[in-house]
């Protein structure tokens, strides 16, 4: 019998991985002595970074989502059937639909999610634009806003770091430039001592942030949110008032780790080099459903999807593991509406901004696009 390989989540982490397989592996698979079975909980495939600009008005729905079996290779088998168990001591997922799934290397991405419900007041009281239904009632709230506060606030962890930030900075360079200069203030709110996880980007965003005039407040955890007197509460004892509040929910990983008792809040213990999950060295685990202190990102994820699909060709083709990961993250950052820098960081290199430019801006347009390029692993 061939080997079995079977990815759970049809996102970033494992359509990379999907593709990257079928081109290291293609002569094995077409033989027959490889198989990729990918479980997906969607047909669709959706670029999430997408959701900040379409808060903004500036990307839309078809930009953002395509059919997933477009964009896999063909060798790759497509189940559109949620896996809702893992039996890792039987090498096993049984899917929704009741079909078992044997596997020899089995590959975890199914990502993470926001659990607004989990803050009292929050659905009811704030915008977000961490799905696409919360970035299009943030873009209506946007536009009919009339001056007033308007507060970001930020709980940790959550997956793309820099998008508070970064949409901070674009509602104040939106609204300094229109008829609402002058009539409206920003607060934002984070839940450690800094601005920001991340030092240096903490230093570089409180630079910013005094010479915009934004004002924020730090050691901020938020207790709940009163939809009627419009106030945001903190563990801490603080109650700011707002006229929007823009929150960044909290995040949980896919129930389906929590059902097979792989890991508290669905984030699962992950070796930070190999990318196995600690103590079974056949299963991988790419993207934000990893334990790994690091930020959980589309690019965190690429870089991890590049680091187990190597090691899985090699043990496929070679029998031993292929390269490690070395926390490589490349982000780019909205600094407003039309310049943007970038970090770049690993485990040993701190990240250090630049100064931003509008060149920079185009480049993350520009990626915008390119990301489905980038899912099919051609980039
Ligand atoms: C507003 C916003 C802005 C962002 N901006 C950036 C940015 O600028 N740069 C950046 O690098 N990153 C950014 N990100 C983060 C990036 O999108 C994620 O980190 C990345 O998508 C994680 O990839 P993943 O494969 O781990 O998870 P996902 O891409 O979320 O994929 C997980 C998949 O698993 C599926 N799944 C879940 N449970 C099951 C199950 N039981 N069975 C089968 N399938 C299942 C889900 O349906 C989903 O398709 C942003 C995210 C948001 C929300």
């Amino acid at each position: 019998m061939g080997k079995r390989i079977v990815i759970i989540g049809g996102g970033t982490g494992g359509t990379i991985v999907a593709n990257l397989l079928a081109q290291g592996l293609r002569t094995e698979m077409r033989r027959g002595d490889v198989t990729v079975n990918m479980l997906s909980a969607s047909d669709k495939h959706v670029y999430q970074p997408g959701f900040m600009y379409v808060a903004f008005g500036r990307m839309q729905d078809d930009e953002i989502i395509r059919d997933q079996r477009s964009i896999l290779d063909s060798l790759v088998n497509l189940y559109v059937d949620p896996a809702v168990k893992i039996d890792i001591e039987g090498q096993t997922v049984t899917a929704k639909s009741g079909r078992s799934f044997p596997y020899d290397y089995l590959v975890i991405a199914t990502g993470s999610r926001i659990v607004p419900e989990e803050i009292p007041g929050l659905k009811e009281g704030a915008h977000w634009f961490y799905d696409l239904q919360g970035a299009k009632k943030l873009r209506k709230a946007l536009k009919e806003f009339e001056g007033g506060r308007i507060v970001i606030a930020v709980g940790v962890p959550h997956k793309c770091p820099v998008a508070p930030l970064e949409v901070t900075f674009m509602i104040d360079d939106l609204f300094s430039n229109s008829h609402l200069k002058g009539k409206y203030e920003l607060f934002y709110t984070y839940p450690i001592a800094r601005v920001h996880a991340l030092e240096p980007v903490a230093h570089w965003a409180v630079k910013a942030f005094e010479r915009r005039g934004i004002q924020y407040e730090t050691f901020f955890n938020i207790e709940k949110v009163d939809p009627e007197k419009k106030q945001l509460h903190s563990e801490e004892g603080s109650v700011i008032d707002y006229d929007l509040l823009i929150a960044i929910p909290p995040h949980k990983g896919a129930p389906l780790i929590e059902d097979s008792g792989l890991g508290a809040d669905g984030w699962i213990p992950t070796d930070k080099h190999t990318l196995t999950m600690k103590g079974k060295e056949n299963v991988f685990v790419v993207g934000d459903t990893t334990n790994i202190p690091i930020s959980k990102a589309g690019s965190t994820t690429h870089f991890e999807a590049d680091t187990a699909a190597e090691s899985l060709i090699c043990l496929i083709k070679e029998g031993c593991p292929g390269r490690r990961y070395d926390g490589k993250v490349f982000c780019f950052v909205e600094t407003g509406m039309d310049k943007g820098t970038y970090v770049w960081f690993n485990y040993n290199t701190p990240p250090n901004p630049g100064e931003p430019s509008q060149m920079i801006h185009w480049f993350k347009l520009a990626y915008n696009r390119l990301y489905w390029l980038s899912a099919r692993g051609i980039l």
